[in-house]
């Protein structure tokens, strides 16, 4: 394909793009095919001679798009809302063109185990300092790390990687973690000689999305030596609005802190941003110089090459929707989830939910809010 012809294609591409978005409601969400659908559908190797592009075209409708689940449908309500916009494919288009190697971190998850590590690594300097006796071996053996009972399996994961014991806090009867019942097991566990060294703050949990008490944990964290980690993945991108900014109280406290543009902020799959209290803290755990990555700017950019490309598709999205645009978007999400909530509390004899869980409601599996049909995948799950 030359550019001449790139030209030509993009732009049936662009075309085929908004017609799906634009139509995209009289699609069935849900697939009905089954697993292993495409394999008799695709030759057994690859062609010899090249096919024609409108040959490979055809092949979207006739053979991936049956098999596809809709996530920017509007009857899809299952996990989060898998943020795009026109602006954002565009952006990724020249993100594409440009075509860098970003180095990217990752993920939330990624964000949460990259936290955990670095944590790790200073708190074994530090103990080390202060015993010089101890081996690292000693010291890994006792250090634990902790997050909510709500947190995301994640974290929990994190710890299995960093080869650390982690325990759950537990949330209170609107599923936050609050100050005292971290300070409990703290106690106890440094009274048995563990060494308590992270903790992994959410907000916006997955479960039900609720929000961990940071004024009354950042200040623990801080006085222990623990690294706070603040998970927002998905609730993050609210805060743009000022409205929500409340629940950022605390933030100050954090080591670290990460959100997913891509779930909730416009921004199409995947965008995730770390902010790191201490740059040094972080490069310093990882840190590796082999010959072939070093360059004349060094020390100002290491703090994580993704970062830039993070900020530039953020940037232009951010011209496009501007802050007060991102707002409006935001709001009326938010009042139509609560009067859906309302709405299903009326019909089904249901309580509505006590404090602020944002847009996330969870229904027991047996809750008939869909007859099966159409939009059978989404039943029964956390709808956000
Ligand atoms: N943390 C929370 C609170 C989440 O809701 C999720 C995903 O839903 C994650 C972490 C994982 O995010 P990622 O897929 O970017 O690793």
């Amino acid at each position: 394909m030359d550019a001449a012809e790139f030209r030509k294609r993009g732009k049936e591409m662009v075309d085929y793009v908004a017609d799906y978005l634009e139509k995209i409601d009289k699609r069935q969400v849900f697939p009905d095919v089954e697993p292993g659908y495409l394999r008799p559908l695709i030759p057994d190797c690859a062609p010899q001679d090249p096919e024609s592009f409108e040959d490979v075209f055809k092949d979207i409708e006739k053979i991936i798009m049956p098999g596809v689940t809709h996530w920017h449908s509007p009857y899809f309500f299952a996990y989060f809302p898998s943020a795009s916009s026109f602006p954002a494919l565009l952006a990724d288009i020249l993100c594409g063109g440009i075509g860098c190697v970003g180095f990217s971190w990752g993920s939330a998850s990624e964000a949460t185990l990259i936290s955990l590590l670095a944590a790790r690594t200073k708190t074994i300097r530090r103990v080390q300092s202060e015993n010089p006796e101890l081996t690292e071996a000693d010291i890994m053996g006792r250090l634990v790390a902790y997050a909510s009972d709500q947190a995301h399996s994640s974290v929990e994961r994190a710890a299995l990687i960093g080869g650390v014991k982690i325990k759950n806090v537990s949330s209170d009867d609107k599923f936050t973690v609050c100050g005292s019942a971290l300070k409990k097991v703290l106690d106890e566990d440094k009274a048995s000689g563990l060494i308590p060294f992270f903790f992994c703050a959410t907000l916006g949990t997955t479960p039900c999305c609720s929000f961990d008490r940071l004024l009354e944990l950042g200040p623990i964290c801080n006085k222990e030596n623990i690294w706070m980690h603040i998970d927002a993945a998905y609730a993050g991108s609210a805060f743009i609005c000022p409205e929500f900014r409340h629940l950022l109280n605390g933030v100050e406290f954090a080591d670290s802190f990460n959100f997913n543009p891509h779930k909730w902020l416009l921004v199409n799959f995947d965008c995730s941003a770390m902010w790191v209290k201490k740059r040094s803290d972080l490069i310093g755990a990882f840190k590796l110089e082999p010959l072939y990555l070093q360059h004349h700017h060094q020390e100002r950019s290491q703090q994580c090459n993704v970062n830039m490309w993070c900020k530039f598709l953020h940037n232009f999205l951010t011209r496009v929707y501007h802050l007060k645009g991102a707002c409006p978007y935001h709001l009326p999400y938010l009042i139509l989830f609560l009067e859906w909530v309302m709405l299903i509390c009326v019909c089904c004899g249901l309580t509505p939910p006590a404090g602020k869980h944002h847009t996330a409601a969870c229904s027991p599996s047996a809750l008939p809010l869909w007859d099966g049909g159409e939009n059978q995948g989404n039943e029964a799950c956390g709808l956000r």
